[in-house]
């Protein structure tokens, strides 16, 4: 299990390596008080006893206890430090790992799980090394008790020892049952956090569809699961517990007749038998504090360190580490398939999208158009062909590179509960006020803000939860003006939710575009019949691909949704 810990540590290891040999040597510690008490009691028990020694002895067991103290509380704070440091690197590390991994990683069973590992796991990481610092002390004290014993009287310490196969075999057991128990109580606790996740997060749509009962269903399943498991592992570790316990504490039982036997037939001295009476439960009570512990951590590290694993040689996607310049800001699908799962969502694509033009995607709900824009993003990677930007496989690019062709008006709008100035400098981390200001400007921002008591510098809450979505729509706007990332993917249904806005977001989107290669999920026709090209997606083909009066021209499936949309003034989405 040390190892497990080490293997944690990661970078720290070593440090964390010497603080358990500190830990060590401030157990080794006893040794003082044991034979200082020894001389004690043959001190009291002989004929000549010698007051002013009494006292020299009992001041030198008050120095120990007091170094033993001190120590024990440095150490504490030592590893206390090292322990939540360790922890924080843990988290930030697997945070920068979850940045790296695909979208495809995301599922919303694994939202629960990521929560564990990111929140329990990482605190209980920190308890269990704190756990284990302990029983590295009580360990190395038990070592140096029986090393004592030993030296002083070695059938006396037989007789000591004698309960420790018992011990041994019940704490096996018990340690079994623990593990066992432990990893069906956290598969139990991991459903437990996912339902939780999937609740909150589900909590508009089961108010809309008014799911609140199939709903409580599942969550009390979750809930009634994660409660038996833990009833469980309480109700079948407790009688072997017991045994465990009681073996523990039979030493004395057997040291106390057998050792009074010995002393009698004259082969152990009156000041022995007392001291291992006196100091016999000290070592059980180390004994029981280094095993108890080894039980408590030993199932939940297993856990700990399977999930942490699990996640952090989550395979990530290849991509270079050098930046790269691409010059060209074309993309081209060549032969491109793509599948969530077992069903292909997007089937053979083979698609130019030229450079400073606006590529309109259109299509019945469902097409695919959305899984095309990911692509290109590496938000997912396809599962055969090539993608190219400026003639340069994305694959090959680094994330970077790629990143900072790309920005995107899409999707919810994520606001991050800080300042409007921070929440559009997002856009590009480093840029100047008088930057993050001028693109507010330019998306038409600076409306809305004004009339902010703080301006620029207003909380927004959580969840930007002071906005419109107009507002939230246009302050995305704004971060991609300040990214001018040369490649725009926008979805046009998400960016018109709001139809006070929608004059001004025009304008805001027309500052966007403006010489950009733009590719847009459009839904209004002014938008589709203006674009340079339109590409028409159904089920997972591009099955027409020309200028708006090419596709009327050709009278097919452009020319029907046509037809039909212009009747209803909006594209079926
Ligand atoms: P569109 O944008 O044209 O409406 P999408 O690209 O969003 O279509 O979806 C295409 C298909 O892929 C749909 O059947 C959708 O249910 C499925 N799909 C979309 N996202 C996911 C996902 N994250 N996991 C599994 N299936 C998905």
């Amino acid at each position: 299990m040390l190892k497990e810990v080490l293997e944690l540590a990661g970078d720290r290891r070593s440090e964390m390596r010497n603080e358990m040999i500190y830990i060590a040597w401030g157990g080794s510690l006893v040794i003082g008080p044991m034979v200082v008490l020894y001389l004690l009691i043959s001190s009291l028990l002989s004929p000549d006893t010698d007051y002013d020694y009494l006292l020299l002895l009992s001041g030198i067991l008050a120095i120990f206890y007091v170094l033993t103290a001190a120590l024990g509380h440095i150490f504490y704070v030592r590893s206390l430090r090292l322990a939540q440091t360790i922890s924080y690197e843990m988290r930030m590390g697997l945070a920068e790992k979850l940045l790296r991994l695909p979208m495809s990683y995301f599922s919303d069973k694994r939202s629960g799980e990521i929560f564990t590992t990111l929140d329990d796991y990482c605190t209980l990481f920190f308890i269990k090394i704190m756990n284990s610092t302990r029983m590295i002390r009580e360990a190395v004290t038990a070592m140096v008790i029986s090393a004592f014993f030993l030296a002083l009287d070695w059938r006396m310490a037989l007789l000591a020892f004698m309960t420790f196969p018992a011990i041994y075999l019940t704490f096996r057991r018990v340690d079994r049952i623990m593990t066992d128990l432990t990893h069906e109580g956290e598969e139990a606790t991991r459903t437990f956090n996912s339902t939780v996740v999937e609740f909150i997060q589900g909590m508009p749509v089961i108010k809309v569809f008014n799911l609140g009962k199939d709903r409580m269903t599942r969550f009390r399943k979750a809930a009634e699961d994660f409660r038996d498991h833990h009833v469980k592992m309480i109700v079948d570790t407790t009688g072997p517990s017991l045994q465990f316990l009681l073996f523990l504490s039979l030493d004395i039982v057997i040291v106390l007749p057998f050792g009074y036997y010995l002393y009698s037939i004259g082969e152990v001295q009156s000041n022995t038998l007392i001291f291992f009476i006196v100091t016999v439960p000290l070592l059980s009570d180390a004994l029981y504090h280094f095993l108890y512990g080894y039980i408590e951590n030993h199932g939940k590290m297993a856990e700990v360190l399977r999930k942490v694993r699990e996640l952090r040689d989550s395979p990530e996607p290849t991509a270079p580490s050098e930046m790269i310049d691409v010059n060209g800001n074309d993309i081209v699908f060549q032969d491109v398939s793509f599948s969530y799962g077992d069903k292909e969502t997007l089937s053979h694509i083979d698609l130019v999208i030229p450079a400073g033009k606006v590529t309109a995607l259109v299509g019945p709900s469902g097409a695919g158009k959305t899984t095309l824009t990911s692509l290109i993003a590496r938000f997912w990677d396809a599962s055969s062909g090539e993608i190219r930007i400026g003639g340069i496989n994305i694959r090959e690019m680094n994330m970077d590179t790629l990143m900072s062709k790309l920005s995107f008006v899409f999707q919810d709008v994520i606001v991050f509960d800080d300042t409007v100035m921070e929440n559009i400098r997002i856009g590009r981390p480093g840029a100047s006020d008088e930057e993050v200001i001028e693109a507010a400007r330019a998306a038409r921002c600076e409306e809305f803000v004004s009339t902010m008591m703080l301006g620029y510098q207003t909380m927004l809450g959580e969840r930007g939860s002071r906005l419109s979505e107009g507002q939230k729509q246009r302050l995305s706007i704004a971060r991609a003006i300040l990214k001018n990332a040369p490649i725009l993917i926008m979805d046009e249904a998400t960016v018109f939710v709001d139809p006070n806005n929608e004059y001004e977001i025009q304008e805001a989107i027309n500052e966007l575009t403006e010489g950009k290669t733009v590719i847009v999920i459009a839904h209004r026709l002014s938008v589709i019949a203006k674009a340079d090209q339109i590409v028409v997606i159904q089920q997972g083909r591009v099955v027409e691909r020309g200028t708006h009066d090419e596709l009327i021209g050709n009278n097919g499936q452009y020319g029907k949704f046509w037809d039909m949309q212009t009747r209803t003034r909006q594209w079926h989405i």
